[in-house]
């Protein structure tokens, strides 16, 4: 199955998202302050203390993982746009994700290319961003471990960045609904981290691409446009 992934309804909903997140942690926010304040008026046995001081934690995590999937949209501060060398963001992107793979048994491998003009123009903390939700979620494909492999190529249409896991895989459905706000097959999945991934690699002009097979693993190509000669000369 093979989808690629950008589409202009879906980014469009990204302005309107910020409202929506600041509801969706307000939620957890409201429920934590409820237990505490039974926790702080009402006799309670140890027991009943120790499950909602529980439920307070995971109603803060909750709330956390909203942030940080979301984060560098809700971020105010100004683009500073760049260009990016590929296999730099590789070396971040392996080194960022190494201990959350270590933790759920998943090997990295890295695969640098060594091709010029491995670069793409954009904001270098968001594209970090977008490319730690992919990473993320290649992660957690993986339940009863597995292999990543993070690598740099250079293809027929432009220079790219490529994150395949031998996870769980997608059908063509559920490729069609990623990017979708909430959309989430976890238990604890905020649906945002796709989103937040597309709506970034889209403004940098980059496409992604995406090859699933069930039950054999995902893979995620964000190609970026091909660069001119003088822009290269330009940028040095
Ligand atoms: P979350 O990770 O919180 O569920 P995301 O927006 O990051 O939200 O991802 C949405 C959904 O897309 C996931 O719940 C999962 O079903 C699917 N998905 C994303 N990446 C992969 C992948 N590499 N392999 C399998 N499914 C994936
Ligand atoms: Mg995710």
């Amino acid at each position: 199955i093979q989808e690629e992934l950008i589409r202009g309804e879906k980014m469009k909903i990204v302005g309107d998202m910020a409202a929506s997140v600041a509801h969706e942690i307000r939620n957890p926010l409201t429920t934590v302050r409820g237990f505490i304040q039974l926790l702080a008026t009402v006799p309670l046995t140890e027991t009943k203390k120790a499950e909602y001081k529980n439920l307070c934690l995971e109603e803060l995590n909750r709330a956390e993982r909203i942030i940080s999937d979301y984060l560098s949209l809700a971020k105010p501060d100004p683009e500073q746009i760049e260009t990016i060398d590929l296999n730099e963001e590789l070396d971040y992107l392996s080194n960022v994700l190494l201990t959350y793979a270590n933790y759920n048994d998943i090997q990295i491998r890295v695969h640098a290319s060594r091709e010029s003009g491995l670069t793409a123009t954009g904001d270098r903390s968001k594209f970090r961003q977008a490319l730690v939700n992919i990473g993320k979620n290649a992660i957690e494909a993986m339940e009863n471990g597995g292999t990543l492999e993070l690598r740099t190529d250079k293809r027929s249409d432009g220079p790219a960045i490529v994150v395949s896991d031998s996870g769980v895989g997608m059908t063509a459905e559920q490729i069609k609904r990623l990017g979708t706000p909430y959309y989430s097959t976890k238990t604890k999945g905020t649906g945002l981290g796709t989103m937040v991934s597309f709506s970034i690699i889209k403004k940098m002009n980059g496409r992604i691409r995406i090859k699933s097979d069930v039950g054999r693993g995902t893979e995620f190509a964000i190609v970026f446009p091909e660069r001119s000669w003088s822009e290269e000369r330009q940028s040095g």
